[in-house]
């Protein structure tokens, strides 16, 4: 379906100094949401699905803030040049077709953008790897280059979503290579970006993202990895009210993970075969700051 071409109406915004935390640092690590599918759906078991009115709410609650949700890659771009303090990433996994008929309209509309990570190897297909449904369909490539021309970013999920830390090396690299090549012939570009599936991520699989000219790759959790090519993300799902997305940010803001490796992609660790399990600043630390409540299962994993 061709993304909404009604014109963009972003509603009045207060004034930055009333989001005075977001001021402190600039090495945390940048608030990026994780969204999958968009639609109305009863039965959701691994709760990967937020309703188009629970989206608008949420997008308004960000104007609200004062905060512009954007893709990864104008995310990543705008805090190098150190402008990035009112933008949040927005990004959706598994490329659902909905994306194209339910999100963007709403984030042309409230003046967002989102990254979209897609896969090239499940054209029009559908989730079968979540095994409890419920079955949605994927974006064909004309659904992808539609959402590439509403101005969303189009990242990879690889080819057809497998743990890739349980994958042959050749496997692996198709997932990530092979998927970045089939990205760039269907829309023009290779993709900047690339997402993990299920979040599961080790020293090996990123190395893979960066051999393959990723310029960042999306994880779930923070962990010893964490950097620009293993971002923590928050899930986000229809539970999440104005008041637990206010909640969710404080704590991103009180835990402040760090980006120790961000700047200039110059002090990876990866590519110096740092150990899987070592630590670094952005370990993962208990948390603390205001009570949030627990995350639902399907949200921790990444589907
Ligand atoms: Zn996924």
């Amino acid at each position: 379906m061709p993304a909404d071409t009604a014109p963009v109406r972003v509603p009045a915004r207060r004034p930055a100094a009333r989001d005075t935390l977001s001021r402190r640092g600039g090495r945390t690590a940048p608030w990026v949401l994780m969204y999958h599918s968009v639609g109305e759906c009863a039965d959701d078991p691994y709760l990967i699905t937020v309703s188009p009115d629970r989206l608008e709410r949420q997008l308004t609650w960000l104007n609200r803030r004062g905060l512009t949700g954007v893709g990864m890659a104008e995310l990543l771009r705008a805090r190098a040049e150190g402008r990035g303090n009112r933008l949040v990433g927005l990004t959706f996994d598994d490329g659902y077709t909905d994306f194209v008929e339910h999100a963007v309209p709403l984030l042309r509309r409230y003046g967002h953008t989102a990254t979209v990570f897609v896969l090239p190897g499940r054209l029009g297909g559908g989730n079968e790897w979540d095994e409890l449904g419920p079955r949605k369909t994927l974006l064909t490539e004309e659904g992808i280059r539609a959402a590439a021309a509403a101005g969303m970013e189009i990242g990879s999920h690889g080819l057809v979503h497998q743990d890739l830390t349980e994958t042959a090396d050749e496997v692996l690299t198709d997932e990530v290579r092979g998927s970045r090549d089939r990205l760039q012939e269907i829309t023009g570009a290779a993709p900047e970006g690339f997402c993990y599936p299920y979040g599961k991520v080790d020293a090996r699989v990123v190395n893979a993202v960066l051999a393959a000219g990723y310029t960042y790759g999306c994880a779930v959790a923070a962990g010893p990895l964490t950097g620009t090519h293993a971002l923590p993300r928050a899930y986000v799902g229809e539970r999440d009210t104005d008041a637990r997305l206010h909640l969710k940010r404080l704590r991103h803001l009180l835990l402040r993970r760090t980006l120790p490796y961000e700047a200039g992609h110059a002090a990876l660790p990866y590519a110096r075969g740092a150990a899987p399990g070592a630590r670094d600043r952005a370990g993962t630390r208990p948390a603390e700051g205001p009570p949030v409540p627990p995350e639902p299962r399907g949200g921790q994993d990444g589907r």
